[in-house]
């Protein structure tokens, strides 16, 4: 007998996981979502994102597990499915022992240690000579990493849910107990949250844990041949500087900041600007000329992470007499930690309609 699905949201958690579940030609799913693919929204995270895989779990925490789980696939992706908007990037990370304690240090602490967690993971991990680093940095790694044009990824997603049989829906819930109303058969045995930011806002589940962290970008077609980051600026705490290229010609992603609890949808001018000079500064083959009207502009965004105290929430809850399994809080990490999670919300998944364990990915 077929179990009914329902995942709420079609962002990278809500499509990942909708995929890894259609796997299971027994689940009769469909995704409900106010966001899809395509769409450009201060409330859907997901176009926002650059989006790399700049590991920052700490050693033991499920963000580390899903992070390390999720590699594997991203690469696999790379290297088999051209089509779905993923290109291996050459990375440079660099340390300012100046940034210690400051937010974006914080974030960026695994990312930026020469003795990382994810020096055996990724492929071609190098500790970089001090000839190597730009000035003012007093530490810098090498690795090989990815890069998500996501306008190709997602919809790539979207398309393969739709191969394997999910129903996908527009709708708006008030509170979660509404999923199982979006199915056809009226009624879920299953629910996955995947609301991302608006889990703090749905009913049923308002979750006081769940917060915005503002990332602002500039989207130029200037190629930088590198993917960079550095462990601070000197443009404030909150502020950060880091260069992506996208595959596919999706433009280069130039960040950026994150700012605990601003929920404002504007580019701010003044900070577009910062970030530019920054980083023009950090990456000169960006401007040669080293003039911040070199860039030739794409779009100005900003996009609200899915912060999360204590970390994403991928667990099991009844709500209202239905099994709702949560995957959400995914931060500035949903992409490097997407299909981790998915599989764990499977596993999930699986153990409320009755069909036990799965193969151990994590
Ligand atoms: P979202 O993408 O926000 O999707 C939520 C979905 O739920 C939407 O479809 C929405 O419509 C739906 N929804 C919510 N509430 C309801 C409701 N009541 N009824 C119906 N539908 C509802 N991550 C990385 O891994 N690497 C990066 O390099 C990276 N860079 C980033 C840069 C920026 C500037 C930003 C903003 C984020 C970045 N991220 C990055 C983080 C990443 O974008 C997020 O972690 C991820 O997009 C979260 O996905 P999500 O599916 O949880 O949420």
């Amino acid at each position: 007998m077929a179990n009914n699905v329902v995942v709420v949201g079609a962002g990278v958690l809500g499509l990942s996981t909708a995929l890894v579940l259609s796997k299971h030609k027994n689940l009769n799913i469909t995704v409900v979502a106010k966001h899809m693919p395509g769409d450009y929204d201060i409330e859907y995270a997901s176009p926002w994102a650059g989006a790399n895989y700049f590991p920052v779990g700490k050693p033991g925490s499920s963000l580390q597990r899903f992070e390390k789980a999720t590699w594997g696939e991203l690469d696999r992706i790379c290297r088999e499915i051209p089509e779905a908007g993923i290109h291996h990037q050459v990375t440079r990370v660099y340390g300012r022992k100046k940034d210690a304690g400051t937010a974006t240090a914080q974030w960026f602490e695994e990312l930026t240690k020469e003795d990382a967690w994810f020096k055996n993971v990724v492929p071609n991990f190098r500790v970089l000579p001090k000839s190597e680093l730009p000035p003012e940095c007093d530490t810098g790694t090498e690795f090989t990493s990815v890069c998500i044009n996501t306008a190709v990824y997602l919809p790539w997603i979207l398309g393969q849910c739709v191969k394997a049989g999910v129903t996908i829906k527009r709708g708006i819930l008030s509170h979660i107990s509404e999923a199982g109303s979006f199915h056809s058969s009226g009624q879920a045995d299953a629910v996955v949250n995947c609301t991302g930011l608006l889990a703090s806002k749905l009913g049923g589940v308002m979750d006081n844990n769940v917060y915005p962290g503002r990332g602002q970008i500039v989207l130029v077609r200037n190629e930088p041949g590198v993917m960079v980051t550095v462990s601070g600026t000197d443009d404030g705490s909150e502020e950060a500087t880091y260069i992506m290229q996208r595959a596919v010609g999706g433009g280069t992603i130039l960040g950026g900041c994150l700012q605990h609890n601003s929920w404002e949808s504007q580019p701010d001018p003044n900070l577009a600007q910062r970030i530019m000079q920054r980083s023009i500064e950090l990456c000169p083959s960006l401007a040669p000329t080293g003039k911040v009207t070199e860039l030739s502009v794409i779009r100005h965004g900003v996009g609200l992470r899915p912060m999360r105290m204590g970390g994403p929430r991928v667990e099991k809850e009844m709500i209202d007499g239905t099994w709702v399994v949560h995957a959400y809080g995914h931060a500035g990490y949903g992409y490097q930690s997407g299909w981790g999670s998915a599989w764990e919300a499977e596993r999930l998944v699986l153990s409320i309609v009755g069909q036990g364990e799965v193969r151990a990915k994590l």
